[in-house]
């Protein structure tokens, strides 16, 4: 099979993008703004911002290469060029994505952080980075940064977004960038210069800083387009926060490409506010997570009636898996049902999807992509090998060479080496395929519970869990045991109504047991308020196993929220 970058998809994805600039060259602000200006449709909305309190700004194509060629010459002035690393740390704020473009204008080197990060993940993420600049608040700067900044003698200059004159080693944002050109005039960025830097959600260990170059943004487009069904009229919404790959992937750069409105909230999670902006904001496609999604059944699909969301055509989920009864919830909720896509940072893009138009199998993650040749390995006495049957499960892998892979984990060759055996890139998850090539997710192979015998993937048990009324959320783990290895052990937060007692946890061993056999059904069920995840969202098994060990203490230093 020919190189995945070869795809006709994708030579035709890259032709479209790379229209306007100089032959060979390809920069992902360019790719994503400059072009739909130079060829005629600057004056559509790209971004519409939803501030907390209500106030809302239109950014036009126009308004945002302005914005960012206006930024890109303040790095410059401040000596910042190509292979410089930028941070940014804020909130969902215009000036962030002025940041995000006007640093790849310059070609410089992107890195978001989530801004509800403590300073210890932010000072780890910026010395392994090397960050020389930082895009902040006062706020975040004062609390956060001050008090680590002795420690990163690389970060050179930090811009205040709303600090009005520059003032304690801050330089004002708006004082900086406002009186600069708002024309840009660069140097050639090539496809394979660097671009973004982000780091792994840090679910299975710490997080790992994988380098993308700026043909990613071929994937980003071809992804948006194929995957999520983008046309120029739709109006699109990704409720990643772009501190997370998804956020910047499918939050800012993927429906630029495609020319769509991006809806912006600054707002965090509330169930009314989620509806009324489907509604009031006309979204036609809407693009979240597993996490959200159940907040959102929680919160009743009641909330969705009174709303006239006819505009929505497509709804998709990515993150982490979605729940059959999730699925078939979006029915209820949007009149349609919820698309699962996989992907990870390593990937930059969209690679397993139920694209538009697909048959939905509740629980699937779907097929790959035309250019993505997957398949379920496992390590045989020949070293890796293909399993061809169906319904085996194995560990995920793909073969390399599409534009948006990632070219390093930063500082850590060779991590990033052990990521590749006989041709393949091995993602570390583990799934099967069924006879018709559908895609189904098993657990990350970390999280894998060997028992008696068996290999029970903790999806499988969470999702027949979240299946029964009383439960909103479901982590399984192996529970170390003398005799079996491991039990299944499953922590259930009880939905808002139902007591955590004994009869509801011994009805829930029995429901499970129903379903899945005793053999692979929780032996041992805790009741909590909730279940720690990442600051991305993620279920963190690890710490579970780590706290039913005793070693709570010294396992939460990897922890992605770490102290505030
Ligand atoms: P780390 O690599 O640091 O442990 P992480 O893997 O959670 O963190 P991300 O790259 O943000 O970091 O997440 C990608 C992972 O999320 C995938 O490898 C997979 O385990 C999980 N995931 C993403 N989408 C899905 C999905 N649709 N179904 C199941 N799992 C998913
Ligand atoms: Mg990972």
């Amino acid at each position: 099979m020919p190189s995945p970058s070869e795809h006709p998809l994708l030579a035709a994805a890259r032709t479209e993008l790379a229209g306007g600039a100089a032959a060979g060259g390809l920069n992902i602000a360019e790719a994503a703004v400059d072009r739909h200006v130079n060829e005629g449709r600057g004056d559509r909305v790209a971004l519409r911002w939803l501030g907390k309190r209500g106030d809302v700004v239109d950014l036009r194509y126009r308004d945002l290469a302005a914005l960012a060629n206006q930024f890109g010459n303040a790095l410059r002035s401040l000596g910042v060029g190509a292979g410089d690393r930028v941070f940014a740390l804020t909130g969902r704020v215009p000036e962030l994505y002025q940041t995000v473009l006007g640093t790849l204008k310059n070609r410089s080197v992107l890195c978001p952080l989530f801004a509800a990060f403590g300073p210890e993940p932010i000072r780890t993420r910026l010395e392994k980075g090397q960050g020389r600049v930082l895009v902040t608040t006062d706020a975040l700067y004062r609390k956060k940064i001050l008090p680590i900044r002795a420690a990163l003698p690389a970060l050179e200059h930090v811009i205040s977004i709303d600090l009005p004159e520059d003032r304690d080693g801050a330089l004002s944002f708006h004082r900086l960038v406002d009186r600069q050109a708002t024309s840009f005039v660069g140097g050639q960025t090539k496809p394979d210069d660097p671009a973004l830097l982000h780091f792994t959600s840090g679910t299975t260990g710490s997080p790992k800083g994988a380098v993308h170059v700026h043909e990613a943004v071929v994937v980003h487009h071809a992804t948006a387009r194929y995957a999520l069904g983008l046309e120029p009229a739709d109006v699109f919404w990704c409720t990643a926060d772009p501190g997370w790959v998804t956020g910047t992937s499918y939050g800012i750069v993927a429906p630029l490409t495609c020319g769509v409105t991006s809806i912006v909230d600054e707002a965090e999670f509330e169930a009314e506010r989620w509806y009324e902006n489907l509604e009031k904001q006309r979204v036609s496609v809407f693009y979240t997570a597993p996490t959200a999604i159940r907040m959102l059944m929680r919160a009743g699909a009641d909330l969705a009636r009174g709303r006239d969301l006819s505009r929505l055509r497509f709804v998709a989920s990515v993150g982490e898996p979605l729940n059959p009864d999730a699925v078939t919830w979006g029915e209820q909720a949007f009149g349609m049902p919820i698309r699962d896509n996989w992907w990870q940072t390593e990937t930059g893009g969209i690679m397993i999807a139920n694209v538009p138009g697909m048959t939905v199998r509740p629980g699937s993650m779907g097929k790959p992509l035309p250019w993505v040749e997957a398949g379920i390995v496992r390590r045989g006495a020949h070293g890796l090998e293909e399993i061809r049957e169906p319904d085996v499960e194995g560990e995920l892998a793909l073969r390399p060479g599409w534009p948006s892979m990632f070219r390093a984990y930063l500082n850590e060759p060779a991590r990033y080496e052990k990521c590749f055996e006989a041709g393949w890139y091995l993602t570390g998850d583990l799934a099967k395929r069924d006879a018709d090539g559908y895609y189904w997710f098993v657990g990350r192979a970390d999280d894998v519970i060997k028992t008696a015998g068996h290999l029970i993937g903790p999806f499988e048990v969470e999702s027949t869990l979240l299946s029964h009324p009383a439960v909103v959320e479901a982590a399984v783990i192996g529970k170390p045991d003398p005799l079996a290895l491991n039990i299944v052990k499953a922590f259930v937060v009880p939905r808002p109504g139902y007591a955590a007692t004994d009869a509801l946890r011994d009805e829930l061993i029995g429901f499970a047991r129903k379903k899945l056999g005793p053999a692979v059904a929780p032996r041992e069920i805790a009741f909590v308020e909730s279940v720690p995840k990442t600051r991305s969202g993620k279920v963190m098994r690890r710490l579970l196993r780590a706290r039913e060990l005793g070693l709570e203490e010294g396992d939460t230093s990897t922890l992605e929220g770490g102290p505030e």
